[in-house]
């Protein structure tokens, strides 16, 4: 029998489902048994350039709409998503394996959030006036053109809004590539947004690992580049865009620090903690992973750690009393059971978890490591699970020194009473989304990035609408015209 989670067919061109099996077949498996659950097939070379034929077609005519217009489909469309949450959750929680109790909240809602969010500015998106004596300039805020969109696994819907809403309102047309892992959601979406109204052809979905990111990154009718992925994927797909000399966002990874000062609400920062590595089971770009907890505080600290962190509930995560799923993959699994046993091998202090859970699917236990240093292997590189890292330090200073010490750069996170001391600890952190008492909230109305490897460019906020459209300024002219002969 079929699986609920199988979709229609692999890609979304034009208005409606397109299957092509010549296709590399993926298989889609579901991380909580490790059952394949549905299968959906590369994009061939045919099937990438129908996408793009299509979305530089039918952008001329959305842009043309006004923004208003534009706006109310997306607003429409975030309707629907809401309406449908749950149903849409539960696809998301097979996508991906993420608890019900995560996605029922964190997934379609939030992309919801960025197509009401974005689809309400739409209207608003204008030039300015520049008065130049009897002269004047004028400036128009135009779309990019054809946006391409590619995707991480551990936010599949959320990531497929995040850049389709922006783009969209700006009177961009996309061609989103989910990740091959996680490839159901995006497809949802683009149904949605056709149901709302949304003229054929502006979000197209289409399917395929990193050669088919690669044939839409190099396409020449690409405008812009919208990477959600990893540092090694980004510096690619950067070099590519820069060949046809594209836009590009880019979303990158990090080893983000959270920095918790003795005078913290202990159980406040153990909180932040605990929803800076263990969400998502720490399948989360801007994870505050390198805990540094000053000296006076750290025994207390850890233990209140180990205790909250033994609440974690394990299981089916169709269950809503799980909170705590799977990794997404079995490759991921294994990759970060590397990085604990490096973290053991390297002489770190484990104080909980530590291996893989005795159970089906690809489950690590939430772990901790204390008495890390700076030049362990898992206080360096990005691990993207449930693998904590809590580092001593001393003093302010030296701390901000050991936080910035990282070629990353995508969140920070201060715990501290004392409110001057975290806005100028915040101050010198080399970061582009920061936390004060309080980790990894990502509200709609908020920019959200990276500096440094962590990326280019902001997604949400009044800042994507910058990173989505481009100024063309116009000077007039009213009187004669002077020349030199
Ligand atoms: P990845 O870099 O392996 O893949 C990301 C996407 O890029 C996939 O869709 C993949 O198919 C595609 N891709 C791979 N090679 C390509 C190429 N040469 N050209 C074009 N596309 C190509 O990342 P992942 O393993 O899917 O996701 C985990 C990474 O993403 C982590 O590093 C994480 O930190 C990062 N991430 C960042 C954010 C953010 O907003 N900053 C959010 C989520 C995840």
């Amino acid at each position: 029998m079929t699986h609920p989670a199988q979709p229609t067919a692999s890609h979304f061109i034009n208005g409606e489902y397109v299957e092509d099996t010549n296709g590399t077949p993926i298989p889609v498996t579901y991380a909580a048994t490790g059952e394949q659950i549905a299968t959906v097939y590369a994009a061939t070379p045919e099937i990438v350039d129908r996408a793009l034929s299509t979305a530089k077609e039918a952008q001329k005519a959305w842009a043309k709409m006004t923004g208003t217009e534009r706006g109310r489909i997306l607003r429409r469309a975030a309707d629907i998503m809401r309406e449908r949450n749950h149903e849409l959750s539960v696809l998301e929680t097979y996508d991906t394996g993420k608890p019900l109790q995560e996605t029922l909240i964190a997934d379609a809602t939030s992309g919801a959030d960025a197509l009401e969010y974005f689809g309400g500015l739409a209207g608003s998106l204008t030039g300015e006036h520049i008065p130049m004596g009897e002269d004047w300039v004028y400036t128009v805020r135009e779309a990019l053109g054809l946006c391409v969109g590619i995707g991480a696994w551990n936010y599949p819907t959320q990531i497929a809004c995040w850049k389709g809403a922006p783009a969209l309102a700006c009177g961009n047309s996309m061609v989103f590539k989910p990740s091959e892992t996680t490839p159901l959601c995006a497809l949802k979406v683009a149904e949605i947004l056709i149901e709302a109204g949304a003229p054929a052809g502006i979000y197209n979905v289409i399917q395929g690992m990193g050669e088919v990111g690669g044939a839409l990154v190099t396409d020449p009718r690409v405008d812009k580049v919208s990477l959600t992925g990893s540092v090694p994927t980004g510096k690619k797909v950067y070099a590519a865009a820069a060949e046809g000399m594209k836009h590009v966002t880019m979303e990158l990874g990090g080893k983000s620090p959270l920095i918790i000062f003795d005078d913290a609400d202990i159980d406040n920062a153990v909180g932040g903690a605990i929803n800076g590595n263990f969400y998502s089971s720490g399948q989360v770009c801007s994870n505050g992973t390198r805990v540094f907890v000053q000296k006076g505080i750290k025994e207390k600290f850890l233990a209140r750690l180990a205790e909250r962190t033994g609440n974690a509930i394990l299981g089916d995560p169709q269950d809503e009393a799980t909170s705590f799923g799977p990794m997404v993959s079995e490759n991921q699994m294994n990759i970060v059971l590397g990085y604990i046993e490096k973290g053991k091998e390297e002489g770190a202090r484990l104080i909980c978890g530590g291996k893989r859970a005795d159970m089906d699917g690809y489950f690590i236990e939430p772990t901790v490591f204390a008495d890390v240093t700076d030049d362990m292997t898992i206080a360096r590189e990005e691990i993207f699970g449930p693998v904590m890292s809590v580092l001593d330090f001393d003093t302010e200073e030296e701390v901000i020194a050991r936080a910035n010490d990282t070629e990353f750069g995508l969140s920070a996170g201060v715990f501290t009473n004392d409110f001057s001391r975290a806005h100028r600890v915040i101050g010198q952190l080399e970061a582009g989304s920061c936390f004060i008492n309080s980790y990894n909230d990502a509200p709609v109305e908020a920019p959200f990035g990276g500096v440094k490897a962590s990326g280019v460019g902001r997604e949400n906020s009044k800042e994507a609408i910058k990173h989505f459209s481009q100024v063309k300024s116009v000077y007039v002219r009213m009187g004669d015209v002077e020349a030199a002969f």
